[in-house]
């Protein structure tokens, strides 16, 4: 039996599983690309995923990186990495020293500092991009990013021997072509996320919108977290193909939540957003 009931959202070939509900737990993965967006309490189902990229520290997005470390030690895989915000490791350093003494049994950690603009590879072809965010110090997104090379159009005609004797003769016969597949926007503040062209071309979109209603405005303000109408403005600039909402607020139904976003997003972007707690199994 796993421990959470995760929901559950397939587009095309890529699952995407998760929890997020605001200030109890977010954490959403994509096991096929090997990464988990924030940890949660550590999820059975995220234990075997190697790659944990967390937005920021509080305590409903990172509580469970210690226990993700030491069950993977339990089961015999190699120590997870973990990308965080550069502040964050000295902290998270002293927990796993802690639980280490606590256990009796030493946790190994691969920590990795994140900071806006850095890039780090998770597979040979796939990297994850960092992207400030305004929330918390040193609080960033990520976008996963698969690299490519294209054969440039004028040699696309040409034959295997053609190609070759073209490269022998030291031609660039292609170029590097970025295809962001996914971006994590994490916990945020409205920020204007359409001039950075990774994240408005990005296939996938996985953004926080914590507040729906008119009295929660001052709320999102002084948590620095999205309302709708905020988030209505964001995504009428962004060319994404589907659009995840996560981090939804417990104080307003899910029904009224799926109400007040029909009304606020136009058709074209409201046929292509989903709502992560929306799609559990019941
Ligand atoms: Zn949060
Ligand atoms: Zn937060």
């Amino acid at each position: 039996m796993p421990s959470h009931n995760l929901a559950y959202i397939k587009i095309d070939e890529l699952e995407i599983i998760g929890y997020s509900i605001a200030g109890e737990e977010t954490v959403v993965a994509i096991p096929q690309l090997d990464v988990c967006f924030d940890v949660g309490k550590a999820p059975d189902q995220i234990i075997s995923i190697n790659n944990i990229l967390l937005s920021h520290g509080h305590m409903d997005h990172a509580a469970g990186f210690a226990y993700y470390l030491s069950q993977r030690n339990f089961c015999g895989l190699p120590a997870g990495t973990i990308l965080a915000p550069p502040n964050l490791l000295g902290p998270m350093r002293v927990i796993i020293e802690a639980w280490s003494k606590l256990d009796g049994n030493k946790v190994p950690a691969n920590l990795v500092g994140a900071k806006p603009g850095d890039e780090y590879q998770i597979k040979p072809n796939l990297f994850t991009r960092v992207f400030p965010t305004k929330h918390t110090n040193g609080s960033v997104g990520y976008s996963i990013i698969e690299k490519r090379k294209k054969i440039k159009p004028e040699y696309a005609k040409l034959t295997g021997p053609q190609i070759v004797e073209l490269k022998k003769q030291g031609i660039q016969i292609d170029y590097p072509l970025e295809i962001p597949i996914v971006t994590y926007i994490g916990d945020t503040q409205y920020v204007d996320f359409s001039q950075l062209n990774y994240i408005a071309e990005s296939k996938i979109l996985i953004a926080e919108c914590t507040f729906y209603e008119g009295e929660h405005c001052g709320r999102a303000e002084a948590g620095k977290h999205m309302h709708i109408d905020e988030f209505a403005t964001l995504i009428e600039k962004l060319q994404n193909e589907h659009i995840i909402i996560a981090h939804t607020t417990q104080r307003t139904p899910m029904r009224e939540i799926q109400r007040i976003l029909k009304e606020a997003l136009p058709p074209e972007k409201h046929q292509r957003t989903t709502l992560l707690m929306d799609r559990r199994n019941r």
